[in-house]
């Protein structure tokens, strides 16, 4: 096993990195960013280093920086949480040419996964069934009307190279087709400085449903089941769990042979994800292979009782998995919300400030995997999730009777975030009896972003704040929301330079 690793990432997951390490004996050295110097992140790890100014493409993004600090703090090896260079593999190989080793797949298998376009062929040779749609980039507004018309409309137009919903487009008639496709195109040449766009079948009320796959050095591939990701908006998750309310112990057996196969057709090592369309009638179609350590990989941690990032530790240090695919049934239920810093009330515009009182909820089956603490500074040079909450419970009722307990027991202060709306969902008839879609949550968007007269939480927070005032000043000021500056036009550009880093 390794003695010290540098983790190359910052917020919840270089926390929750830095834990493994230190659960396994391993000396952990964080990196950061001068806007990161107060980080949790950086006092809980045993070293660190600061890389550099707050943009991450002077920070985070400096792969060569990274190494020559591992290098120097004596790491043998370098651990890239998600996002920033956790899917470059001239990083994967960099590190590896500098005779350490890369906490993840090999190079190969991050290009073989890198470019949609060749994961589609890829999966198509090991016989994994992908939505209908090409596998090479279009030409031009001709050929893409051609292959449109060939499956029917909608479509939808995906950038080859994309990541964080970006470079997509939902094309609903013939007459769309060309300034959508420009539009995607430019959008994809911005985020990934690749214009390439495919174009797929755009299902209608399908599920999000992926498998954890776990591999070592010695050919063991094994799935983990499967976690539900439906709850989505602009095709970015915000509630995930584990098992999927429709996924049938039959199903789960197919779908993670399926996502097994894909993964030994890029000779996959260590912890990677396979994502499925599940469709209405039950087939289930390979959207792409995301080759790290997911946001969401704590649901599949509590239903299978295991540490994924543990065992990637592990893997990467050469050990044997010493499991066997029986050893992976589900058990009970995880729910994870991810809790940002956006007002759902405001369209979701990211908020700034700093945190000026932290409530944790606590109690049995109750996991908060967070990057933050009184008195953190939330900017915009980074993604606004500030921790996920998750819980387990032995029933889907029981998780989400736990989840809302544990919402109403955390009390974020100084921002906006997320709280109230994921309360609201999960108050939601159809988010309790499971019946959902990809599309689901934007159709009830207005529905759960404007206050009902009912909503309890909201109103006591109301209340809270009056009396806080009251006895602060000695006089009654009533305040609807805590203090918290919001994002300007110049901000919202920021957030765009953020996402097409590849980090949103
Ligand atoms: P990204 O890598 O940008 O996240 P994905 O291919 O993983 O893109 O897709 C993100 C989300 O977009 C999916 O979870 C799903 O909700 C939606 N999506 C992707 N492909 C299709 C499709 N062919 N039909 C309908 N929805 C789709």
């Amino acid at each position: 096993m390794f003695d010290k690793v540098l983790v190359a990432n910052r917020g919840e997951i270089a926390l929750r990195v830095i834990r493994a390490c230190q659960e396994l004996g391993i000396k952990a050295v964080a990196v950061y960013s001068e806007a990161d110097a107060r980080a949790p992140h950086v006092r809980e790890a045993d070293e660190a280093v600061c890389i550099g100014p707050p943009p991450s493409s002077q920070s985070y993004l400096l792969g060569d920086r990274i190494i020559e600090v591992a290098k120097r703090t004596g790491a043998q090896a370098i651990h890239p949480g998600y996002g920033f260079l956790s899917e470059r593999a001239w990083f994967a190989r960099a590190v590896r040419e500098a005779g350490l080793v890369f906490v993840g797949p090999p190079a190969e298998a991050i290009e073989a996964m890198g470019s949609k376009t060749a994961a589609r062929q890829l999966a198509i040779s090991a016989g994994v069934p992908v939505v209908p749609g090409t596998t090479e980039p279009l030409r031009d507004a001709e050929e893409a009307a051609a292959i449109a018309e060939s499956f029917g409309y909608p479509v939808l137009l995906k950038a080859a190279a994309g990541g964080g919903g970006k470079g997509m487009r939902i094309v609903r008639e013939p007459s769309e087709l060309a300034s959508a496709l420009g539009a995607a195109q430019r959008e994809a040449l911005n985020a990934f400085g690749d214009d390439a766009v495919y174009v797929e079948k755009y299902l209608d009320g399908p599920r999000h449903v992926e498998v954890q796959v776990l591999a070592d050095q010695h050919g063991n591939v094994l799935h983990l089941g499967e976690r539900e990701c439906s709850l989505q908006r602009r095709h970015q998750k915000m509630v995930e769990e584990a098992p999927s309310p429709v996924v049938t112990p039959a199903l789960r057996a197919r779908m993670g042979e399926t996502a097994v196969a894909a993964a030994r057709a890029a000779g996959y090592v260590n912890a990677g994800t396979c994502e499925f369309l599940l469709d209405t009638d039950g087939a289930f179609y390979f959207l792409e292979m995301n080759t790290r350590i997911q946001v969401e990989h704590p649901v599949t941690e509590l239903v299978m009782g295991i540490d994924l990032v543990q065992w990637q530790l592990r893997v990467a240090a050469g050990e044997r998995l010493p499991f066997d695919q029986k050893s992976f049934t589900p058990r009970g239920w995880a729910i994870e919300c991810r809790i940002t810093s956006e007002d759902p009330s405001n369209g979701f515009l990211p908020s700034t400030g700093r945190i000026t009182h932290l409530h944790l909820p606590s109690g049995p089956g109750v996991r908060w995997d967070g990057g933050i603490e009184d008195g953190s500074e939330i900017g915009l040079h980074y993604d606004p999730m500030l921790a996920k909450l998750i819980v387990h419970a032995p029933t889907r009722p029981l998780a989400i009777a736990r989840m809302r307990r544990a919402l109403r027991e955390l009390v974020i202060e100084g921002v906006e975030t997320s709280r109230d709306f994921h309360l609201r969902l999960l108050e939601h008839p159809d988010v309790q009896s499971g019946d959902m879609s990809i599309q689901w949550l934007e159709a009830h968007l207005t529905e759960l972003t404007s206050a009902s007269a009912s909503d309890e939480t909201v109103q006591l927070a109301a209340i809270a704040a009056a009396l806080a005032a009251h006895d602060d000043r000695g006089q009654a000021t009533v305040s609807n929301s805590p203090a918290s500056s919001r994002a300007t036009g110049s901000a919202w550009r920021d957030i765009a330079r953020r996402e097409s880093l590849g980090l949103g």
